[in-house]
């Protein structure tokens, strides 16, 4: 750990291939720019001389390739230069994955398979890393024009929208600097190698799951799989934090990284909505099952569920779709955060991202509370 700076204006020289790791202090932001040469922050280059201005807790490292000068403003809970970094060994990656993406463009037969682009998939332990790398290979990606799609994973700590959700969503453009896959257990894990067709498997710092998965994955025909070192620079979290984070990323969808946004709390009758949950209730009854046969739950089943004080702190999903039918395969508006059920009159009070009636009446519920602090 380094040095903790406050208020000053400070200036930093970065060797090449070197970086400048900053944790934001707890109460202020901080603002920083590139005074010379270049530098990036997770994959996505700094313009010269505009100043960035960097929410409080952030953590995040300024990288040069060929040297830079920084200049930042403001409080940090820690700043320290590392020249040690698995930088080189992650553009590398990069630069096997722009030639796959370059030969796949370039294939002029029908055949599907050889004009797909790669499918790489990031695992490693909690806090190894794995978000910041896909970032950067996204953005790397964004930079030479390709459009690759991102998946997240991470229920826990996911980067595209709220804690709970996965998501995807295309990455057309370098991620914003500013505005930034806890699978465990491996065989979780084979599934979704699976199920998303990945042929390149990125391990971060777990030599056990790396020789784990090589060996599962032998069979597979045409899968990588690639070791990589951790940065040392990623944070650990404790378990805390990591909740606190989640409570953070929730409070950002409905108010803004910055504060910036204003939620309106609505007042809804009982009647005007309906709530599912998906997946739980058993699909058939034992006894309509075959002998020694379990029923089993559907994941996929949409099951109504009663308005009540348990919906209190819930994030709700709001569907797009019109039907409940089609509820299993549309896709979401937005959230809302109840914050009062008065059973007497029948009225749910609600927090949503702006004024105005839901796009749908229909809302899905999943396990996710959140006590606004
Ligand atoms: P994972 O996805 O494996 O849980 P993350 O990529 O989210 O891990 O990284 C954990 C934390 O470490 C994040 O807050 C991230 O911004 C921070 N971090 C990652 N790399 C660096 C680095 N080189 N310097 C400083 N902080 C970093």
């Amino acid at each position: 750990g380094g040095a903790s700076s406050s208020g000053v204006k400070q200036q930093v020289k970065l060797e090449k291939e070197s970086e400048l790791r900053i944790e934001v202090g707890n109460d202020a932001p901080l603002c920083l720019r590139l005074l010379n040469g270049n530098a990036e922050i997770f994959g996505t280059e700094l313009a010269p001389e505009i100043w960035l201005n960097f929410p409080p807790r952030l953590k995040f490292a300024v990288f040069t390739w060929y040297g830079a000068t920084i200049e930042m403003e403001g409080t940090t809970e820690t700043d320290y230069t590392a020249d040690e970094t698995p930088m080189v060994s992650y553009v590398n990656v990069h630069a096997i994955l722009e030639a796959r993406r370059t030969r796949a463009k370039a294939s002029s037969s029908g055949d599907s398979e050889s004009s797909q682009g790669p499918r790489v998939i990031v695992v490693g332990p909690t806090d190894s890393g794995k978000s910041t790398l896909s970032r950067m290979l996204l953005s790397w990606a964004a930079k030479q024009g390709s459009k690759p799609t991102f998946v997240d994973l991470d229920i826990g700590q996911g980067s595209i929208t709220i804690p709970g959700c996965i998501a995807a969503t295309p990455i057309e453009m370098p991620i914003d600097p500013v505005e930034g896959i806890t699978l465990e257990m491996p065989l979780l894990l084979l599934h979704a190698i699976r199920t998303l067709k990945a042929n390149v498997v990125l391990v971060l710092g777990q030599e056990k799951l790396y020789s784990m998965l090589r060996d599962v994955l032998k069979g597979e025909p045409k899968v990588d799989v690639v070791k990589l070192q951790r940065s040392g620079g990623v944070v650990s979290r404790n378990v805390k934090v990591r909740q606190k984070a989640r409570s953070f990323r929730i409070r950002e969808y409905f108010y803004g990284l910055l504060n910036d946004l204003s939620p309106h709390s609505n007042i809804a009758n009982f009647s005007d909505l309906c709530v599912y949950r998906i997946g739980g209730g058993p699909q058939a009854p034992r006894s309509a099952l075959p002998i020694g046969a379990e029923p089993v739950a559907d994941p996929t089943r949409v099951v109504p569920v009663n308005i009540n004080r348990d919906l209190l702190h819930m994030v709700l999903a709001v569907s797009f779709a019109k039907e409940p039918e089609e509820i299993i395969s549309s896709n979401v508006a937005g959230f809302i955060y109840v914050t009062d059920v008065d059973i007497q009159r029948k009225k749910i009070t609600y927090l949503a991202p702006s004024a105005g009636d839901l796009p749908s009446k229909f809302l899905i519920l999943g396990s996710l509370t959140w006590l606004e602090t």
